[in-house]
């Protein structure tokens, strides 16, 4: 018989399928590691799981437990997983830009979730950072697991992630691109790959508004580079320890425009509904077209699922009220017009 335990099983070994149409100006091969594969719909349910595990062995977190966490949505529905079969109390604390079906899930799962306004210092007290180390504080027997500086994140990505794509590629890769957040995913496959051959390139994907890309070309940490922005996932305004600069090659930005609408394409053209990042990672993949050659074989690593994203990205009036789209009608409104 071949049945999993539980679902926390079912985590990892996901497929990799090659790109064609929206690719199709590059020279050489594009394949995607389609994370959407894992239980939770995200890459994130791996470092979910790695810190719960590396949590409970050191006793950091205890039976009976709560797990606290600031959480784009993806990691929190990682944690929610483990805490699910491994029966602790999950509270997370979100930012307001995000999309609500995360929320959404994220309450499926059994989690309180607290909103917290985006546009703050992350110093601020009302930030989700700030919020979710004071109730870690405040409440007796929990534990505020900070994907950020935890790095159990960037491990988890070293132990499967990276040689997942290795094997799969036959040892053939020449380029990982990702979207960066925490860092972890980039830092920690990226790692495993450069060690397996050096040569390989690692690219990030990186947003405007984010202090990534010039603190890794000027070593300068500019707060001018930070302001709002609407991909979700990507970008930052601190510096988390889970972002190993050393191995990264190169830092592309993609405007916010330039990720939805080929996430868009990606569904309507390769049949991958997929979250932001992952339009954002393939869009920043052929605003490098001129540093690939045709024996590349470059590996796009994505996030997450496209059904948290349907009433944004997938959605023609979210689209138009922000100038995404570029056909002005669609066909209901021509019937509308008659
Ligand atoms: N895309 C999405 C949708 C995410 O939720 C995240 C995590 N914040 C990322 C990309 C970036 O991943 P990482 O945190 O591993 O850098």
């Amino acid at each position: 018989m071949d049945i999993k335990n539980n679902i926390l099983e079912t985590i990892g070994n996901t497929p990799m399928v090659e790109l064609h149409k929206v690719v199709a100006g590059l020279p050489c091969r594009v394949v995607m590691k389609v994370e959407t594969f894992n239980p939770g719909h995200s890459i994130k349910d791996r470092m979910g799981l790695k810190m719960v595990l590396d949590a409970e062995a050191d006793g950091r977190l205890k039976p009976g437990g709560t797990i606290i966490e600031c959480t784009s949505g993806n990691t929190g529905m990682g944690l929610a997983l483990a805490a699910c079969v491994k029966g602790y109390r999950c509270i997370f604390t979100t930012s307001d830009k995000q999309s609500k079906e995360k929320f959404d899930i994220l309450r499926a799962m059994g989690a309180e979730v607290i909103v917290c306004p985006t546009n703050v210092t992350p110093e601020d007290p009302r930030s989700y950072y700030s919020v979710a180390e004071r109730l870690s504080k405040e409440i007796p027997n929990s534990y505020w697991f900070n994907q950020y500086d935890n790095l159990s994140n960037r491990q988890a990505h070293y132990e499967s992630t990276g040689p997942e794509i290795w094997k799969q590629t036959d040892g053939k890769v020449t380029h990982m691109i990702v979207g960066v957040g925490t860092g972890g995913t980039i830092s920690g496959t990226g790692r495993y790959l450069k060690e397996q051959n050096p040569e390989v390139k690692i690219w990030g994907v990186d947003t405007y508004g984010s202090v990534f890309k010039k603190y890794h070309e000027t070593g300068e940490f500019d707060e001018k580079e930070i302001y709002p922005y609407i991909t979700e996932g990507i970008g930052e305004d601190i510096l988390p320890k889970n972002v190993d600069f050393s191995i990264i090659d190169h830092f592309e930005k993609v405007t916010d425009k330039d990720g939805a609408v080929m996430a868009r394409r990606l569904a309507q053209e390769e049949g991958l509904l997929l979250g932001y990042s992952a339009g954002s990672a393939v869009a920043g993949l052929l605003q490098m077209k001129d540093e690939l050659k045709p024996d590349d074989l470059v590996v796009v690593v994505i996030h997450d699922h496209g059904s948290r994203y349907v009433g944004k990205i997938y959605n023609d009036d979210w689209m138009r009220e922000r100038g995404f789209l570029d056909t002005e009608l669609r066909v209901n409104d021509l019937i509308a017009l008659k």
